[in-house]
């Protein structure tokens, strides 16, 4: 079974969801602040983690760009706040998902389950289909895109973006020519099951705009109102 570490200081809650995991047969350990967050976070052999934004010593999102720079392991962000841009910093941070507190125990369940099946379908096609060797590269006004190496250059420049902002680009990008909505790009950056707002393709916008179209003087994505946005060749 699933192992899953809590890192949430509010004893209550953590006591409340272990028991609650415990109970649906995972492997549970929790630790209550941010520097054992990371300690047992990559210390540790978890499936998933389970990760408050506000702690004590380091916040969730510090804790969380540490774990990323040496794991890949599954984070769901525990969210007492719901503005928009503190999911986004999360996701862009490298958060598989967030939910926001106070939420009912069946919807935690539930991301779990399906972060969980996700990684596996992952690591499953990993195994299956090896990279192929010839790369894919799609290339419009002087921005190419590497899929297979998760590249993004312009002319020779390389551009670093979060991995949302990449798969944002290429939906777009792979779409060129047909304005995207915004549901439809949420559903190829972020997965069929995201549940958050779809205004924050808008943000990804914002930011490949500025370091893209902005740095290198090219006009790359056009907003069309009311429906979304379009990459057009010239
Ligand atoms: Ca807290």
């Amino acid at each position: 079974m699933a192992r899953i570490l809590i890192v949430e200081d509010e004893a209550k809650i953590a006591r409340f969801i272990e028991l609650e995991l415990t109970h649906e047969g995972y492997e549970v350990e929790k630790v209550a602040d941010g520097r054992s967050g990371v300690e047992a976070a990559l210390g540790g052999d978890y499936d998933l983690i389970l990760l408050d934004v506000l702690l004590p010593q380091l916040n969730g999102m510090e804790v969380l760009r540490r774990i990323r720079r040496e794991s890949d392991v599954p984070v769901i962000m525990l969210t007492a706040r719901d503005a928009v841009m503190d999911k986004v910093a999360g996701l862009d941070a490298g958060a598989d998902d967030y939910i926001t507190k106070p939420f009912a125990i069946e919807e935690l369940l539930a991301r779990i389950r399906v972060t969980l099946k996700r990684r596996e379908a992952m690591v499953g096609t990993r195994s299956v289909n090896p990279p192929e060797p010839d790369h894919h590269v799609i290339t419009i006004k002087g921005v190419s895109l590497d899929v297979e190496r998760h590249e993004v250059r312009v002319g020779d420049d390389p551009i670093e973006l979060t991995n949302r902002e990449f798969e944002v680009l290429k939906a777009l990008m792979e779409n060129r020519n047909v304005v995207m909505s915004r549901d439809r790009l949420v559903q190829l950056a972020c997965g069929y099951d995201f549940v958050g707002e779809t205004n924050i393709i808008d943000v990804y916008v914002r930011h490949l705009r500025s370091k893209i179209d902005d740095h290198h003087g090219v006009k790359l994505i056009t907003t069309v109102r009311g429906v979304g946005y379009v990459i057009r060749e010239d």
